[in-house]
């Protein structure tokens, strides 16, 4: 599933092909996705310059001079530039198709992604409620021991929660709560503020680095085939139940927390 750092590489990826560019024309080959796409999505685009490419938590905001597109990757999506008029494969779903002669390609297998319109998109009714991005000033550890007074969740459920913090996934979740020594499983409201402070940090300094590595890969996001460059990631805990710990050798474990996976080393984490 694309997490926040896949997000932002797909937007520092596409935005220099967009910025600037006039829609010539929207094709949509499927309209069914988690919610349908707009029928008059191309009316709406088309002969409109792009502004900016944002984001916020996991959208991207498309913003054209009156109105932005919302897209949202789900499960399984992905944007990349093809050459307009290049024949589509199953489950590329959508061209939106720029005077330049590139076309922003949709791709979504599994089809819980998104491309809503909205003439003002941090009011949407799936942006309005979200909480802060984790990179930006308005985050930090203070902002965690505050909010998990008196939670009695446990940890792990609490820093993925929305409107606590947005974009914080199960990967770096589970891979900031074992750089920070925390036990998924405590209590939110039992943890002091020094720890809160590391994990904040953690937090930042994780996704941060997932960035920057996936920074590396942006030429993928112009023709080729198949899937963006994406980045393998140097994981210590996610998806490593039951291998040894990386720091003390200890066997990693696993249990369920929020319907969850979650994965932590006896030994490192309390
Ligand atoms: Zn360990």
């Amino acid at each position: 599933m694309p997490e926040l750092p896949e997000v932002e590489t797909t937007r520092r990826g596409i935005a220099p092909y967009l910025e600037g560019q006039r829609v010539s024309r929207v094709i949509v080959r499927e309209r069914r996705l988690r919610w349908p796409i707009p029928e008059d999505l191309d009316v709406r685009l088309s002969g409109q310059r792009i502004e900016r490419v944002e984001r916020r938590a996991k959208y991207l905001l498309i913003k054209a001079e009156v109105g932005s597109l919302i897209s949202h990757l789900g499960m399984s999506g992905s944007l990349r530039l093809v050459e307009c008029g290049l024949a589509a494969a199953k489950h590329e779903h959508v061209d939106i198709e720029l005077e330049s002669g590139l076309a922003l390609r949709y791709t979504d297998p599994r089809r819980f992604g998104a491309l809503l319109w909205s003439d003002d998109p941090l009011r949407h009714e799936l942006l309005s409620k979200l909480g802060p991005e984790p990179l930006g000033g308005s985050f930090d550890g203070e902002r965690l021991f505050q909010l998990s007074r008196a939670r009695s969740m446990a940890v792990k459920p609490f820093i993925m929660d929305n409107a606590v913090v947005v974009g914080v996934g199960n990967i770096y979740a589970t891979e900031a709560l074992f750089a920070a020594g925390i036990d998924p499983r405590r209590e939110a409201g039992s943890i002091s503020r020094a720890r809160y402070l590391r994990l904040a940090e953690e937090i930042k300094r994780i996704l941060a680095h997932a960035i920057e590595r996936g920074g590396t890969t942006l030429r993928d996001f112009v023709g080729g085939d198949g899937q963006p460059g994406y980045f393998q990631q140097e994981l210590f805990a996610y998806g490593r139940g039951g291998e040894f710990c990386k720091v003390c050798g200890s066997t990693l474990r696993e249990v369920k927390l929020g319907q969850r996976a979650s994965v932590y080393c006896p030994k490192c984490q309390r």
